[in-house]
């Protein structure tokens, strides 16, 4: 199909507007309404520099608001100055009425329409300078609150899809190597630009920076069934990893979700081998290689064929990458799962536990449900061909697999799904827990 220009901005508007629909209702506060915001664009200029050993970023970010108030954004380090469309604000962190997370508000009521945010920050976290240059990944976690690119960046919450840039300065340190989900361009050898896909969210890219040789690595190709050829990168925290197994079990990972899902959904693939457990990206995973396949499962489920809008939905793409990496089997009875890992608060941010468990059951039920349509997979393939990259919430979902069996499951995913169980919320911490964002610097 041929598009005209006229339907893609047409289609461009209706995405950003779809976005939007997911951002949580504004609410009052002591300094007058907070509201959240739609970002369209955000450049980050990061710079690592090597005398202070200190990394730091100036962002600048144009947002758009549809009503007057107090915008909310999200940033963990304190930023040391913020201008909005020039003129100098002041930002705090705020509690949603709830208290169910933590945002940072701008103290300062704007009016609707579009506004250019500019804000200096540090970048606390993931950063580590050597006598050979520095070590710095943007690694996230998605099983505790504020745990995402705001850990180290100003970023919209995971609903908002926007164009991101980086411009790298690695002022006298020339010797970086860059693993990113995004496509580079070296400038000089101290500096390099990563723009990544629009269909990005807070949850999507992949940043690591290292000294060129500080890990072991292979690249390779992967033959894509629909022709493509996937360039792959692996590379491993261990010197004495085996890279050929670790190639291995890449490609046959790749191959078996192709053949079950379609082809795979991403340009290019990045796997970094280290510690235990993992953490899914857009076509790219840091995970050990035990969890590989469920990290890379993730680019269909998550980071791919539909992404989780808000923390409600996040159990969604791990009840099915659990149930898919673990067997795709049916269950005929679920009489005993029942947890409210879709009904929490609507500013909730993170996945909860239960996911890994009552979630993986529950779709094994509907599998087995529908095991007379082709089953579970039946539904994942039309949603993939449908909703490649389409942030969803869980409500979303339901309507959608209501209409694809021809049968209302609003009641099915009510009763065990938005209903707090016996063991109360997050009881359920996975067996292949996630690592925080500490624990994870001993990997830079
Ligand atoms: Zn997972």
């Amino acid at each position: 199909m041929k598009l005209t220009l006229m339907s893609v901005i047409l289609l461009i508007t209706n995405i950003a507007h779809a976005n939007f629909s997911h951002a949580p209702k504004s609410f009052k506060t002591k300094d007058g309404q907070a509201i959240f915001s739609d970002f369209q664009k955000a450049d980050y200029n990061i710079s690592y520099n090597p005398q202070t050993k200190k990394a730091s970023a100036r962002s600048i970010i144009t947002f758009q608001i549809t009503e007057s108030g107090m915008p909310l954004f999200d940033l963990v380090p304190t930023p040391t100055n913020i201008l909005i469309d020039g003129e100098s604000v002041v930002t705090n962190t705020i509690k949603s009425i709830d208290s169910e997370t933590t945002y940072r508000i701008i103290l300062k009521t704007l009016s609707p329409g579009l506004h250019t945010m500019e804000i200096n920050s540090p970048i606390n976290e993931g950063v580590s300078f050597s006598d050979i240059g520095v070590s710095s990944a943007f690694w996230f976690n998605d099983l505790d609150d504020r745990q995402l690119l705001e850990s180290y960046l100003p970023s919209n919450l995971e609903f908002d899809q926007y164009k991101m840039t980086f411009h790298l300065d690695f002022q006298t340190l020339s010797n970086q190597k860059i693993y990113t989900n995004g496509i580079t361009t070296k400038l000089e050898n101290n500096q390099f630009v990563i723009e990544f896909p629009e269909t990005y969210t807070s949850s999507s890219l992949y940043f690591h920076t290292a000294p060129i040789g500080r890990y072991p690595e292979k690249s390779f190709i992967f033959p894509s069934i629909n022709g493509r050829n996937i360039p792959v990168i692996a590379y491993a925290s261990s010197t004495s990893s085996n890279m050929e197994t670790i190639k291995k079990s890449i490609l046959k990972s790749l191959e078996g979700l192709e053949a079950q899902y379609g082809p795979f959904l991403h340009n290019t693939v990045t796997v970094f081998i280290a510690g235990s457990g993992g953490m899914e990206y857009c076509g790219a995973t840091m995970t050990s290689l035990s969890a590989l396949n469920h990290e890379l499962t993730h680019s269909y489920f998550a980071r791919g064929g539909f992404m989780p809008a808000n923390g409600n939905a996040g159990w969604l793409d791990e009840a099915i990458t659990s149930w898919s990496d673990e067997g795709a089997t049916s269950r005929p009875d679920i009489s005993g799962v029942i947890s409210n890992m879709a009904g929490n608060s609507e500013y909730r941010r993170y996945t909860h536990g239960d996911a890994y468990t009552y979630g993986k059951a529950f779709m094994a039920h509907l599998n087995y449900k529908f095991q007379s349509n082709g089953g579970l997979a039946a539904f994942l393939n039309q949603l993939i061909l449908t909703d490649a990259f389409n942030p969803m919430t869980t409500e979303e979902f339901i309507r959608k697999i209501s209409s694809f069996y021809s049968e209302d499951l609003s009641s099915l995913f009510k009763k065990h799904t938005y209903t707090r169980g016996v063991n109360g919320p997050d009881s359920q911490r996975p067996v292949h827990m996630k690592m925080t964002i500490k624990e994870m610097q001993e990997f830079l």
